[in-house]
């Protein structure tokens, strides 16, 4: 068996990615996938934290178009974020995997409080952390989040899992003619205002050299093979390769 390309990896899972085909809420069958493949890579010494969204419950965005207070609106996204957190760690547990959900925002009764100490010691005993509740404050986003969070534990890789199969000049769902980059810079993402991350994300990203892999989360096995260091999706680092 080869070793994998990293040691400790952050996935990022948007909410959408847990709604699956039906497009909002959590899908059993989903959770379970994604449950096996980081399962999987957890066995092979890889140490893996999660950070979840919860686009498929709530946006603050959306709360604030329609008149509520952004940072209201904000807190209830972050919440909607520990709602999946669980969700996530209840589908590892059912996988053998031993799991910590981590909150930004604390509630003892359901998760730890995010302690960055705690996070590392936690992966190192092999368990897989999950970070919920963003980063805590509103005007961020799980994207922010993922770069901040990988910044500060050390990860060599923040997994973007999508449900395309890495960058395209424009949206390949749409345009049939779309072209895809098999890598880019940060400055391309920011330039180009590709819709690859926020511009906070990939700031933070560019600023600490965290390289970032854009990937379909729907073909399975992709976990895997981006952690052995396969080509897949769309690479995003200092330099377009
Ligand atoms: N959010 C926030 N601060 C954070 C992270 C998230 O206010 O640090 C809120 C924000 O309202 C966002 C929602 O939580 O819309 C859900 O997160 P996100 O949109 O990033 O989820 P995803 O698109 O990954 O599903």
């Amino acid at each position: 068996m080869e070793t994998p390309r990293y040691r400790r990896i952050v996935l990022k899972l948007s909410g959408e990615a847990l709604a699956g085909e039906q497009g909002y809420g959590i899908a059993h069958a989903m959770l379970d996938t994604i449950a096996k493949q980081v399962t999987e890579v957890r066995r092979l010494g890889v140490e893996v934290a999660l950070v979840v969204g919860g686009g498929n419950i709530w946006r603050g965005i959306a709360g604030s178009a329609q008149g509520m207070d952004r940072a209201t609106a904000d807190y209830m996204g972050m919440l909607a974020t520990v709602m999946n957190a669980l969700a996530l760690q209840d589908a590892l547990e059912k996988h053998g995997s031993d799991t910590r959900v981590l909150s930004a925002i604390e509630m003892r009764q359901v998760a730890e409080p995010y302690i960055r100490r705690r996070a590392i010691r936690h992966m190192e005993k092999g368990r897989i952390v999950i970070f919920a509740a963003g980063t805590g404050n509103p005007y961020f986003s799980t994207d922010t989040t993922a770069a901040l969070r990988a910044a500060e534990i050390e990860a060599e890789v923040i997994l973007m899992a999508k449900r395309v199969d890495g960058v395209y000049d424009s949206d390949p769902l749409k345009n049939p003619k779309a072209q895809k980059f098999e890598s880019l810079s940060y400055l391309d993402v920011l330039s180009k205002g590709l819709g690859v991350m926020d511009s906070t994300a990939t700031s933070l990203c560019m600023d600490n050299s965290l390289p970032l892999i854009v990937f379909d989360l729907n073909q399975e096995g992709n976990i895997l093979r981006a952690v052995m260091g396969e080509m897949i999706g769309t690479y995003v680092g200092r330099e377009s390769q």
